[in-house]
């Protein structure tokens, strides 16, 4: 072990003691003062605190809580939340929340499964404590030779399923707090009209396209659920990131059907390494077109800051490059 992550480890075994002492001390204080008043006021003015796995998740959640609850998002913007390692902070959060998000069906629960090691550590109870945002949606899963049968996380490329986590979300907010539903209702309702809009548009859009130039290309495959809901067809190097990434092979196989194909234009996700997709660029001489969200929103500030804001920028790249 190098002397940094011995650090870190004694950092994080440090932390994780400092929490307990704290939660204890907590525990404590609350039991002894229920009846004092000030106590009671003071437990009224609390916020509800949530914890999202990723910042799409938590753009969702903004939507319709707004600025009535403490929101703590773990992966952070643009990093990969199929693999990931939990900070101290996220422990911190995730021991204290009152309701976590996340998506589920593969995503945080696959390769290294960090999610569920974390709630484990946090002591926190499925369905009661933590859900999956994704509960109700038509699963697609996963086809090569080693995932075939696990599922596909990436059911919020259909922004109908996006629809499905706003709800699941609200449901859950107002379970926990029932004196801001109908701030919460509100906030839904026009949410998801607003997505419905952008969905009914995205059904159009690719009905000028020929047929043979539509094929969205990706490092990661990540648009099964958007090939479906929009009538594109998708290609990619590889079929999920917990798998290698950008192998010879994955490349030389990709290059051998892009040769045969009319396909106009490359893309290349923003939360992934792009060198694997500018070898493709180059040895099958298709350009990669643009940027594209898919396991993350943007940095503040920048097009495709919000999940509304991503499938936007994707739907228009996607039907720009194609139309090449
Ligand atoms: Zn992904």
């Amino acid at each position: 072990m190098s002397k940094n992550s011995f650090k870190k480890t004694l950092l994080s075994i440090l932390s994780v003691f400092a929490l307990v002492f704290f939660l204890g001390a907590c525990g404590k204080s609350t039991a002894t003062s229920t009846d004092s008043k000030d106590a009671k006021t003071e437990e009224q003015g609390k916020k509800l605190k949530v914890v999202t796995t990723n910042s799409i998740l938590a753009d969702i959640t903004k939507n319709i809580a707004g600025d009535k609850i403490d929101l703590h998002s773990i992966v952070p913007v643009g990093k990969d939340p199929h693999e990931y390692e939990p900070l101290p902070e996220d422990v911190k959060k995730t021991s204290q929340a009152d309701a976590i998000f996340y998506n589920g069906i593969n995503l945080e629960t696959g390769g290294n499964a960090w999610f569920n090691k974390l709630v484990k550590n946090a002591n926190k109870e499925a369905n009661k404590d933590y859900f999956a945002v994704s509960d109700g949606v038509e699963v697609l899963h996963l086809e090569g030779k080693e995932e075939a049968g696990k599922e596909d996380p990436h059911a919020w490329l259909n922004l109908e399923n996006g629809i499905i986590y706003a709800k699941n979300i609200c449901k859950q907010l107002i379970a926990k707090d029932p004196e801001n539903k109908d701030f919460y209702q509100k906030n839904l309702d026009a949410y998801v009209n607003k997505l419905s809009e952008l969905d009914k548009t995205a059904k159009e859009k690719f009905n000028n396209i020929p047929a043979e130039k539509k094929l969205i290309v990706t490092s990661e495959g990540c648009f099964k659920y958007f090939s479906k809901a929009y009538g594109v067809p998708s290609a990619y190097i590889w079929e999920i990131n917990t798998e290698e990434e950008g192998t010879p092979d994955q490349i030389k196989n990709l290059v051998e059907k892009l040769r045969k194909s009319k396909c106009p234009s490359l893309f290349v996700e923003s939360s992934v390494d792009d060198r694997p997709m500018k070898t493709v660029s180059k040895d099958a001489n298709i350009p990669i077109y643009a940027k594209i969200f898919t396991d993350s929103v943007a940095e503040p500030g920048k097009d495709g800051d919000s999940y509304y804001a991503m499938m936007k920028w994707n739907l228009d790249k996607i039907a720009e490059g194609l139309a090449k």
